[in-house]
């Protein structure tokens, strides 16, 4: 008998390797928002942040090309690309952020902004919500609460009740303010201190709830106040995902001392950075020294400056607002009895759902309804604590015909979905 793939990927890889959906999809080749199966089948790509441009966009594996038949090498020797890069990136930022380390993931950029505030403040105490992830490095998976690290949670890391607009709201964030000051109080007094606190500014993992500019501002001034910094990880919402802006943190409008950035930026190539002011940075090079062989090397540089390039000459961040209007109108038009709540922002938006009164998650039924948008071509997922939510983020480019093709096809889906009790 053959193997399967999936037999192959268990006896090759181990069990327990994440996969998407029920029967989960072999892709041999993209272009743009579309997918294409080993059988040829074609897929409306919905969940991909990674392929931020789009699939194979020509500008980014031209430049990958080119830099690779010219020079690809460690980061030891001086190069100008990945000084042009940090130039332009850090131009889009304020907060006298300016200076850049540039790593592979998104995991290792986050585990070193824990230890950029460790270095400021000489403390350990860190805060994160309880719904998150941040990565899965040592540090980054004891803030990631998908499942509790071996031994239980590390005692310096607080991890307080993620937002919930349907369940909990929390209109101007003062509920969050005090979860914060109660956690730093509790490192406080356990002798840990209070390093600073990680958030993604959409609260992408938490199942993006509806929060409003200004949400976290009590919370970054408790931050401030008991000396800590606030570390922003824009792995989700950065690069013009939200639409209104560039920046999750910039919608919400608050300062950050440190931004982490990844998947998007690269289109898929494997490079990621923490972007910070000088005396943050100086206060880590001195405390730890940092050297990484592959972070920022001419081809991640290369693929890097591309893809920025690309997302200002297509205009996708304003491609994003306008998509996202117009989608989650049409979200909020299909009037599904169990749909409870369309949120979200730029191309990044969804829709939780619920069985009764009472908010208890529809996840079955969401579980349900993604294999059967799978099954009709469109490749979606669901987030949040429970997995009820809807969760549509596809490539930039994604457009008005595309968002139209989707709600089509949810509509029919929706339809012929049976609610399991
Ligand atoms: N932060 C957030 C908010 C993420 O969603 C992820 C990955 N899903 C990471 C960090 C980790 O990035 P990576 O997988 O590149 O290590």
């Amino acid at each position: 008998m053959t193997e399967t793939l999936a037999e192959r990927r268990a006896r090759l890889m181990g069990p327990n390797v994440p996969t998407f959906y029920r029967n989960p999809v072999h892709i041999v080749r993209g272009q743009g928002v579309w997918l294409w199966d080993a059988a040829g089948r074609r897929y409306l790509d919905c969940y991909n942040n990674v392929a931020h441009v789009g699939h194979c966009h020509p500008a980014v594996v031209g430049a990958i090309a080119r830099q690779a038949a010219e020079l690809n090498t460690h980061t030891r020797y001086h190069h100008d690309l990945v000084l042009d890069y940090i130039e332009r990136l850090t131009a889009r930022l304020g907060h006298g952020i300016s200076q850049a380390i540039m790593v592979c993931t998104g995991s290792e950029a986050n585990d070193i902004a824990l230890r950029m505030a460790q270095a400021v403040t000489g403390k350990t105490g860190v805060i994160a919500t309880d719904n998150t992830y941040h990565g899965n490095t040592a540090a980054t998976s004891a803030l990631s609460s998908r499942r509790p690290p071996i031994g239980g949670y590390p005692p310096h890391v607080r991890l307080v009740p993620a937002p919930d607009s349907l369940r909990n709201p929390d209109p101007d964030g003062s509920v969050l303010a005090g979860h914060v000051a109660r956690a730093i109080a509790g490192l406080e007094a356990a002798g840990y201190g209070f390093s600073g606190m990680m958030l993604c500014p959409a609260f992408a993992n938490e199942g993006i709830p509806s929060v409003v500019p200004g949400f976290f501002d009590r919370t970054a001034a408790v931050i401030r106040q008991a000396g800590g910094l606030v570390l922003c990880d824009e792995v989700q919402p950065g690069f013009g995902r939200m639409g209104s802006h560039f920046w999750g943190h910039e919608a919400l409008g608050f300062a950050p001392d440190v931004v982490t950035v990844g998947k998007p930026m690269a289109n898929g190539h494997p490079v990621a950075a923490i972007l910070a002011r000088p005396d943050v940075m100086a206060a880590f090079r001195n405390a730890f020294g940092y050297f990484n062989t592959f972070g920022g090397n001419p081809v991640s540089a290369a693929a890097c400056l591309a893809t920025l390039q690309v997302i200002e000459e297509e205009g996708l961040q304003d491609n994003a607002a306008r998509v996202s209007a117009h989608g989650m109108d049409r979200l909020r038009a299909l009037r599904h009895p169990l749909l409870a709540e369309v949120r979200g922002a730029g191309l990044f938006f969804g829709a939780e759902f619920v069985l009764d009164a009472d908010q208890t998650p529809a996840t079955d039924f969401v579980a349900d309804l993604v294999e059967a948008m799978v099954a009709r071509g469109f490749l979606l997922n669901r987030i949040g604590r429970a997995g009820n939510t809807l969760k549509i983020r596809p490539p930039m480019p994604f457009g008005i015909a595309e968002a139209d093709l989707l709600m089509d096809a949810l509509e029919a889906a929706l339809a012929s979905t049976p609610v399991r009790a």
